[in-house]
């Protein structure tokens, strides 16, 4: 395990996304992993932070659990620029010697993190769906879908530091960070780049409407699939999620279908989500899907078919026809006094 000069654990660092919206969701769900990590083998848990406008979102970051929020503040971070990022993330990682450097597996983290681990002559694994830690070894347990999908790997990188992963928005629950209440002090850092740094210039940006379908942060999620049968059974799907506060999900089968869009699909291609409760209707249980909404604390599945692979994973299964079981549920839930 890399040690600093007094000997104590290298630290955990964790790259910070923001935007106007304020700071990105999968950064905080990194805070809460490493606070984990770092209650089973004690270190700093660090946040890289490039940032010009933004700025001020520092002390939400030592409030949400980073020991030391590093800020690189510099009118060209205002916008990503792949080159000034990799530059400065890379110079924060050579002054701090992380032995963890994790990024979200957003489409910024995406381009930014291989970019870095290659400046730093490490390794990546991509994409990850959970973290864990060896503590006798000082590995990283890095666990991401495999083989298209069919077998979950569990990587180490037991050779070269910092031992680099991005993880998937919604992967990780927010919790840790919370319980071990840690805050942390705020400090700037050069990170030495000039305009010539700059290999690419954003002359605008269009934004694209997309209606998010919340399943990251979502507390109950029903999901259909091609069991669902058409749009006309998601109709049915709608009203249930509305009557109890539910988020839509679906599973791939049903998107490419085309009977809901790609926002609301959930597992390896789609969104992860971990709410408190999740009902899976007509959806078989595939591996894809599951390392989507494995995580779920309690899992509800309605599958006619009682050998459904879904049935292994659900905390309560119900083998049935949807057609019959989810109007009935709709209808004992409407009889219910409201309170
Ligand atoms: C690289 C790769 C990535 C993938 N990524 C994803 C992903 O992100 N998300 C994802 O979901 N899939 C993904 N898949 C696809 C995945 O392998 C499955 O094909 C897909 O999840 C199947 O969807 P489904 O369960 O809705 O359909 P099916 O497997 O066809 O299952 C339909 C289920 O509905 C049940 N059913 C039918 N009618 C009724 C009824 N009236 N009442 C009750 N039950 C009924 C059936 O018994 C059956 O179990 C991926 C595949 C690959 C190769």
């Amino acid at each position: 395990m890399r040690k600093d000069v007094c000997g104590a654990a290298a630290p955990i660092a964790i790259f910070v996304e923001a935007s106007s919206c304020g700071i990105s969701r999968v950064v905080l769900e990194l805070i809460s992993k490493a606070t984990e990590i770092a209650s089973k083998s004690p270190r700093e848990i660090v946040a890289f932070f490039p940032c010009f406008r933004n700025a001020d979102l520092a002390s939400e970051l030592a409030e949400a659990g980073a020991d030391r929020v590093i800020v690189a503040k510099d009118p060209l971070f205002d916008t990503y620029e792949t080159g000034c990022y990799a530059s400065a993330v890379s110079a924060m990682a050579r002054s701090t010697l992380p032995d963890i450097l994790l990024f979200g597996a957003t489409p910024l983290g995406r381009d930014l993190a291989p970019r870095v681990a290659n400046r730093l002559v490490t390794g990546l694994t991509a994409d990850c769906t959970a973290l864990d830690f060896d503590t006798e070894e000082g590995l990283l347990l890095q666990t991401r879908p495999a083989f298209g999908g069919n077998v979950m790997a569990t990587i180490v990188c037991p050779k070269h530091r910092p031992q680099m992963a991005t993880v998937r928005p919604g992967a990780m629950p927010l919790s840790a960070a919370k319980k071990y209440k840690r805050v942390g002090k705020i400090e700037f850092f050069d990170a030495k780049i000039s305009p010539v740094n700059v290999m690419s210039r954003i002359l605008d940006i269009t934004r694209k409407d997309v209606v998010e379908a919340g399943l990251e942060s979502a507390k109950i999620v029903v999901s259909g699939g091609r069991g669902m049968k058409g749009v006309e059974g998601f109709e049915i799907l709608k009203e249930l999620a509305s009557l109890i506060g539910a988020r839509l999900g679906a599973s791939r089968a049903a998107v490419d279908s085309g009977w809901i869009s790609h926002e609301h699909q959930v597992g390896q291609t789609g969104h992860s989500t971990h709410p408190d409760i999740y009902v899976a209707c007509g959806i078989s249980g595939a591996i894809q899907h599951i390392s989507g909404m494995g995580g779920s604390k309690f899992i509800i599945a309605i599958n006619k078919d009682r050998n459904a692979p879904i049935h292994d994973v659900a905390d309560l299964s119900i083998v049935g026809d949807i057609f019959k079981v989810i109007p009935k549920l709709i209808e004992m839930i409407k009889e219910q006094p409201k309170s």
